[in-house]
């Protein structure tokens, strides 16, 4: 699971993500840097700036589908 610390900034919107904040950590569930969800991979991220990517649903589906666990 991704390392999440109070006040990290988020890798789409660039600002800092609060521990009460709504945000989504991914596990290292790509092996590939050339994957188009390779920028999710290993990363925490605000919900509402993954929900806002164009690939965002997919990432998350596709983590689901690997069984990881999504906080
Ligand atoms: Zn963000």
């Amino acid at each position: 699971m991704a390392i999440f610390i109070e006040g990290m900034t988020c890798h789409f919107c660039g600002q800092p993500m609060r521990r009460d904040s709504d945000r989504i950590s991914f596990s290292p569930f790509v092996v590939s840097q050339l994957d188009p969800l390779w920028v999710f991979s290993d990363g925490s991220f605000h919900a509402e700036c993954v929900r806002g990517h164009p690939l965002g649903n997919q990432a998350v589906g596709v983590e689901k589908a690997v069984g990881f666990k999504q906080l």
